[in-house]
């Protein structure tokens, strides 16, 4: 059966690495990215680089976006030339980036009143998986449109999970990557004691990693530590956008998220210090 025409809006580290995959699958592909430039090495391998989102909506049956943020989002879907204008009505629409719950319901408005289907399915994973299609999808929306969202899923991820209506994927999102962010943090403050100590890095680790704390994030921060190597596989300042994301989210059901308000304190602090580019685990530098 034929590929469903596909875009990618926003080709950073995870988009650039899941355009790759969708090619590699054969699904006819536009993509689109901001600093134009990143298209090229897409448009070699036989992508159609679209000089707006509008464009490479209109070619396409599913319009996937992975950006920064809100103010990104915002950008590529609605913005002048943005994709909305292009899409045909009953194309399917899928959000994959981190964003606020509070955006993704007013996006969700004026996709709906285009007439598309929409999705918001941000994922777990990082930037191997998104080049293998190793993601986690976390899906919010209607099950039919899950269904038909599944082409995709399947070529980019090794699990689509359905958590409820629009806004549920974006949820657990947020609470995943603050309980991520705040283990980042506290490592970062671990650090600060037991180099105060005098203590041996490697060794300190060894304890940490090997014992009780030694969770997925934990062990990915030791890595970059001992290694001295932040070159960014998940940015910086990203992470400390999603924990005031999951603060704000938290906020308007009086949830004082007060974990998550002392990691983005210091997240924010080791932007203010000029890491924000660098891999998370730079919050360790601070
Ligand atoms: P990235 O490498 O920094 O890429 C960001 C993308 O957003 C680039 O294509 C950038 O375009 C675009 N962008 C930024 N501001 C824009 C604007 N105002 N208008 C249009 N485009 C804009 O980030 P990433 O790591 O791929 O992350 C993308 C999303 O996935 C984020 O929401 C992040 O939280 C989430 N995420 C990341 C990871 C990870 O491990 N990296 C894992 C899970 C989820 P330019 O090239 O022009 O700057």
């Amino acid at each position: 059966m034929a590929k469903p025409k596909a875009a990618i809006l926003g080709l950073g580290i995870m988009g650039s690495g899941m355009a790759a995959r969708l090619l590699a699958g054969n699904f006819p592909l536009a993509v689109f990215n901001r600093t134009r430039e990143k298209s090229a090495a897409l448009a070699a391998q036989g992508a159609f680089a679209a000089g707006t989102p509008k464009e490479a909506a209109a070619r396409s049956q599913i319009i996937i976006s992975m950006v920064a943020n809100d103010e990104a989002s915002r950008e590529v879907w609605l913005g002048p030339d943005g994709a909305l204008a292009g899409a045909a009505p009953d194309s399917l629409l899928i959000e994959c980036s981190t964003l606020s719950g509070k955006w993704i319901h007013e996006l969700w408005a004026e996709v709906s009143a285009r007439g598309c289907r929409f999705l918001d399915a941000p994922v777990t994973g990082t930037k191997p998986h998104a080049a293998s299609g190793e993601l986690v999808f976390l899906v919010g929306g209607s099950r039919e449109t899950v269904t038909a969202a599944e082409p995709v899923f399947s070529v980019l991820g090794r699990q689509t999970l359905h958590l409820g209506p629009v806004g549920s994927g974006t949820l657990m999102k947020l609470v995943n990557n603050f309980v991520c962010g705040v283990q980042a943090a506290s490592i970062a403050e671990a650090l600060r004691m037991i180099d105060a100590a005098g203590l041996d890095r490697s060794k300190a680790f060894s304890v940490l990693t090997g014992g009780a704390p030694g969770s997925g994030i934990v062990k990915r921060v030791a890595e970059r530590v001992l290694a001295n190597d932040y070159t960014p596989s998940f940015a910086l300042r990203w992470m400390a956008k999603d924990l005031s994301y999951a603060v704000g989210e938290a906020a308007e059901k009086k949830i004082p998220l007060e974990t998550a308000q002392a990691a983005l304190a210091i997240f924010k602090q080791a932007v203010a210090e000029g890491h924000g580019s660098e891999d998370f685990s730079a919050v360790s530098k601070r």
